[in-house]
């Protein structure tokens, strides 16, 4: 008895504004006369398809059987040969059988969602759904559910931009999405890079199995050193094997933004999560509490790590923020500066100086630090202390955030965003560095 109310309240809490959702989901109208749009368009395919399935004397459509997140059975047509074999899908929605935004059919909810979402709400399966274009971008801002509620709350406008959303991330990330290896380490460029899901990732930041420094530590328990690598810095190690060298001398690299997920794929990786600090931080902030860990920050304009820190106690009541430095290191007091880091009793340090020099100062102070594990964090402040603002979360979806901060600071990240994005796909697609490195 007591477990049914638990996981009722788990229920009410998942879906916090339940009541507020539509019961009929927004823009379903515009399926048929879009799908028939697009098979008018899409007819000199269908034709040749036709023209091959009568010539080898094969059955015109094949029939796949898929389960929806609420456990209905769904039958999906593809061509049997020809082009374009997934097309056949637009006479399913068509028909009504189907929509092109709908419950996602890549995974199931539990039983009692389940049975509170067949009750409330009269929604198709889809193609597309918000959680699956979370997915395929690596995002983990927020919870399945979550998704599913602002999907479902969502007007045709937002119906409209799903589908666009989707498809233009379909073309990028999805193709081959089923033959990509997930192995938990891989090599990208030359670096043993991570390939953790954001939980994992804070797992290894935080885990307590490692003792509090002395000052007389030994090898075994120097302060573990995670960085976040991005188009950035490889664009970086590839022009200066120094700072190749320094990345390889991390305990963790992490992999941060689309640019590192398209250079995966390319390497035949499919990357497990968008493991960039800016996301990464709320989680941290979270697990902290918890496990009663501190963090410190240090890098940033004057002012800025301290408002982040403020900005965060707020927003995570009982966050514990030993202390903050500034970044702008003019008097060259490095000693002071891990001095009071070590005074402070910290278990993460968060250093936030952008590549290469956050980099540099890690590893040129790693014996010196007392503190459990340090990261490499670029922007991360200036984020949350409001100094900049984050890209809306449409562009985050289709992996374009970099837009957004070339738009904030066009002289500052030109070079790298308008000389070094298309350098990177040069260096991934062109030159296969992503697979062998600089030799
Ligand atoms: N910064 C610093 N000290 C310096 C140079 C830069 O603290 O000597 C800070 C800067 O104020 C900014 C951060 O380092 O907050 C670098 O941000 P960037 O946009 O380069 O980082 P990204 O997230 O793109 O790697």
């Amino acid at each position: 008895m007591k477990n049914i109310k638990l996981s009722l309240q788990t229920v009410a809490q998942t879906f916090k504004h339940y009541d507020s959702i539509k019961h009929s989901y927004s823009g379903t109208f515009i399926d048929r006369p879009l799908a028939i749009i697009l098979i008018f368009l899409l007819l000199p395919c269908f034709l040749i398809n036709i023209f091959l399935a009568l010539v080898t004397r094969r059955n015109l459509f094949l029939m796949q059987y898929k389960t929806d997140a609420l456990n209905r059975q769904v039958i999906l047509h593809t061509f049997s040969c020809g082009i374009l074999l997934k097309s056949a899908i637009l006479f399913d929605i068509c028909l009504g059988k189907i929509s092109f935004c709908g419950i996602p059919m890549t995974h199931t909810f539990s039983p009692s969602i389940q049975f509170c979402i067949l009750n409330q709400i009269k929604s198709k399966a889809g193609i597309f759904s918000l959680y699956d274009l979370h997915l395929k971008t690596g995002l983990t801002v927020m919870s399945k559910e979550q998704l599913l509620e602002q999907q479902l709350n969502g007007n045709v406008a937002d119906y409209l931009a799903l589908i666009m959303k989707s498809f233009m991330s379909s073309c990028l990330y999805d193709r081959t999405i089923n033959k990509l290896k997930k192995t938990k380490i891989l090599s990208l460029f030359g670096l043993k890079v991570n390939n953790t899901t954001m939980d994992e990732a804070i797992c290894w930041i935080t885990k307590t199995n490692r003792h509090k420094q002395t000052s007389n530590k030994t090898q075994t328990n120097k302060t573990q050193l995670g960085f976040f690598i991005n188009v950035h810095s490889i664009n970086l190690s590839i022009s200066n094997t120094e700072f190749f060298k320094k990345l390889s001398k991390a305990n963790a690299l992490f992999a941060d933004g689309s640019g590192m997920r398209l250079a995966a794929k390319k390497a035949g990786f499919l990357l497990r999560g968008n493991n960039n600090g800016t996301d990464m931080l709320p989680y941290l902030c979270r697990r902290c509490i918890e496990s009663n860990q501190s963090l410190y920050f240090f890098g940033a304009s004057p002012g800025v790590a301290a408002k982040a820190a403020n900005n965060l106690i707020v927003q995570f009541p009982g966050l514990d923020v030993a202390g903050t430095a500034h970044g702008y290191n003019k008097d060259n007091n490095d000693e002071q500066i891990i001095a009071a880091i070590n005074n402070s009793g910290c278990d993460v340090l968060l250093v936030a100086m952008g590549s290469p020099v956050q980099e540099q100062w890690l590893l040129d102070h790693r014996d010196q630090l007392q503190c459990k594990t340090a990261l490499a964090v670029g922007g991360l402040f200036d984020f949350y202390s409001g100094s900049i603002s984050r890209s809306p979360m449409w562009l985050r979806e289709i992996g374009m955030e970099w837009v957004w901060r070339l738009i904030q600071e066009p002289i500052n990240k030109f070079f790298r965003y308008v000389i070094g994005n298309p350098l990177f796909l040069y260096r991934t697609f062109i030159l296969g560095l992503v697979n062998t490195g600089v030799k």
